[in-house]
């Protein structure tokens, strides 16, 4: 059973508007063992639509459609779905009600024009949208020779689409597709070495047709190993799953950094929450990179960062800011800045990075970012520097991610913190 996802609206074709939802829905569909096969987006015009949607009914068994099923005049999918089955548009007393019902909850007089969202294709079923005065639609398209396509199209609205996703849609598509599997994925994080000689660390997990899958993808440095199997129950694909990831670690060792959303903020995070133990950072022309991705902490972890300093240009003055080219001044200047930051009295560790100017250009020989991290106690300083050779753009992200990475290393390999860090 193949599906398309098909997005409606002016905001996205135009560039406006990120398509999320298409996403989404095909994360959806994939766990519920059916493969997308097309994402279609396509913009406010109804013929246009109709076109779309005769396409898609002859090429997938299912079609998932967001957005048009506003009150205005440019919220066109109960018509396109009329056009397409051959049939008028008919009230649903039911709907109406509902929409009239969400209407005197807000306490405000339902507008002529939402009587609208109460008309349905004839023959097809209300999928009800609980929060919101768009219900979807359900409807099927016969096909001459095969089984109907079943078309479900639902508001634009992501909360709305996710909650008829899960309240309606997720059961109605299992049992329309007879869907006797699921499909999950997991993912692996890691940081330190490149693509292919992560690959190689491997013994031949990245090879198709291997149950469970395995799939590597690089963005900003971080390596992401992404598993996928099938079974029965959500529980019987993970432990599909497990003898592989087991091997990863066994391979990868430190390389791992975390699972699922995990970056190496919180990897970092988690280890100064476990030891009781707080930073400081000091970035010197990476625009806050650390600051940013440790400000924007989950609760349970936010109270390991101390603050952050930031500057544009070397703001230690007496240093010439000219000098910074000469490694040896740059160093210099960076244990300057950690010395500062851990100058903040709650700080058990500093961590800094210094990107100096002009950043490198294209045809220009490689220049040095440096990154640096020193302890409270003063068993850890550490300042290095690494070429950056890719494009001016990464600079900051690779900087940031490789003074995060040393310190991961130090607090993992550190003895425990003593006791009277917790005093403080
Ligand atoms: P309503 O008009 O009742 O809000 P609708 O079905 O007409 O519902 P649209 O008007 O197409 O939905 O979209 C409503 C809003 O939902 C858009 O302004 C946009 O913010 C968001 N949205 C729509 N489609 C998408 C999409 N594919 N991905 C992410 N957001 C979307």
């Amino acid at each position: 059973m193949q599906a398309e996802v098909i997005s409606i609206g002016d905001e996205m074709t135009s560039g406006q508007r990120l398509d999320t939802n298409s996403q989404w829905l095909s994360q959806r569909l994939g766990e519920l063992g059916i493969r997308v096969m097309y994402h279609t987006t396509v913009a406010d015009d109804l013929a246009a639509n109709v076109r779309v949607f005769q396409q898609a009914a002859q090429r997938a068994d299912i079609i998932v459609a967001t957005g048009g099923l506003g009150p205005t005049a440019d919220d066109l999918t109960r018509e396109v779905l009329a056009e397409l089955a051959g049939v008028p548009l008919v009230l649903q007393p039911a709907a109406l009600e509902h929409i009239e019902s969400l209407f005197a909850r807000r306490k405000r007089p339902m507008p002529e024009r939402n009587r609208v969202q109460a008309m349905f294709p004839s023959g097809s079923v209300v999928i009800h949208n609980p929060e919101g005065t768009a219900p979807g639609i359900d409807l099927q398209i016969p096909r001459a020779g095969q089984s109907a396509c079943r078309i479900f199209a639902l508001p634009g609205v992501p909360a709305e689409m996710r909650q008829m996703w899960s309240g309606t849609l997720a059961d109605a598509i299992a049992q329309h597709a007879g869907s006797k599997r699921v499909i999950r994925h997991r993912l692996i994080k890691c940081f330190g070495v490149g693509e292919s000689d992560l690959e190689a660390m491997l013994p031949d997990l990245i090879r198709r047709g291997r149950t469970p899958q395995v799939g590597i993808t690089v963005s900003g440095a971080t390596i992401t190993l992404r598993i996928t199997a099938e079974g029965e129950t959500p529980n019987v694909a993970y432990a599909v799953m497990d003898s592989t990831v087991a091997t990863i670690h066994e391979c990868l060792g430190d390389l791992v950094f975390g699972e699922e959303d995990d970056e190496l903020e919180h990897a970092v995070a988690r280890l100064l929450v476990a030891r009781n133990q707080r930073l400081a950072t000091t970035e010197i022309g990476s625009a806050g990179q650390l600051a940013h991705w440790f400000g924007e902490l989950p609760d349970e972890l936010a109270g390991c960062f101390c603050g952050g300093q930031i500057s544009s240009q070397p703001f230690v003055l007496t240093i010439d800011p000219q000098a910074a080219a000469d490694d040896r001044r740059a160093k210099q200047m960076l244990e300057l800045s950690l010395d500062q930051a851990l100058s903040h009295p709650r700080a058990d560790y500093a961590l800094a990075v210094g990107i100096f100017p002009p950043l490198p250009t294209a045809g220009q020989p490689a220049r040095e970012f440096f990154y640096g991290v020193s302890s409270r106690d003063g068993s850890l300083r550490a300042v290095r520097s690494s070429p950056f050779v890719g494009h001016s753009a990464l600079v900051k992200l690779r900087a940031a991610k490789q003074a995060l990475n040393l310190l991961r290393l130090e607090l993992l390999h550190a003895q425990p913190a003593s006791d009277s860090n917790a005093a403080r």
